[in-house]
């Protein structure tokens, strides 16, 4: 009885399991293949493997998964840059964020009923942000928010441009490794961003 309900549940499941694997070959397979054409002086702990939606794909009730294309997220000495695919490679999206306008946000899960238990960072303005990341997970889904709030620590270690995971204090230029305003310790900037100079103009 007990074997039979198991073997039921695997038959059950198996066609799941076997589409989830075959989404992930080919998300393997973007990755592999955008962090082959990326200039040599990017190093690749500074590049993540992401899936993508953007701000009204996550607010969409229509749609099967929450992310709509799958790519790689890196920091370089400029700032940061998204190269992103379609899952059949016919829509291909770049996406350059500029570190005095853009900033890089923990936002942890948005909308469980639609986006289901994902984590996501944003990038964009702080009051509008348009771009959605999470990490790449593997077959399953479990393990995006340590992974993703991963990404959001290189980022910062990289960049000045993020926020406290904490709090959301603007870090941007802070090198002290600690926030300011609630004292969390945080990875401190190995990266000077070029001239940048005090772009603390969020006056709203
Ligand atoms: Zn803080």
């Amino acid at each position: 009885m007990l074997i039979g309900a198991l073997v039921g549940g695997l038959i059950g499941a198996g066609p799941a399991f076997l589409v989830a694997w075959l989404m992930l070959r080919r998300r393997r397979r973007i990755y592999r293949n955008l962090r082959a054409q990326l200039p040599p002086q990017v190093s690749p702990e500074q590049v993540c493997d992401v899936r993508y939606a953007s701000a009204r794909r996550l607010k969409s009730m229509l749609k099967i998964l929450p992310w709509e294309l799958t790519g790689i997220l890196f920091a370089d000495e400029h700032g940061l840059s998204a190269w992103l695919q379609s899952g059949n490679g016919k829509r291909n999206l770049t996406l350059r964020f500029d570190p005095e306008r853009d900033v890089v946000e923990w936002r942890g899960q948005e909308s469980f009923m639609r986006n289901g238990p994902l984590n996501w960072l944003a990038i964009g303005t702080p009051k509008a942000p348009k771009h959605f990341f999470t990490s790449e997970t593997g077959l399953t889904i479990l393990g995006s928010k340590d992974k993703t709030q991963d990404i959001v620590r290189m980022l910062q270690s990289s960049l000045h441009l993020t926020r406290c995971l904490q709090c959301e204090y603007e870090l941007w230029g802070n090198t002290t490794g600690v926030c300011p305003e609630c004292g969390t310790a945080f990875a401190r900037p190995t990266a000077e961003l070029a001239g940048q100079d005090d772009a603390d103009d969020e006056a709203r």
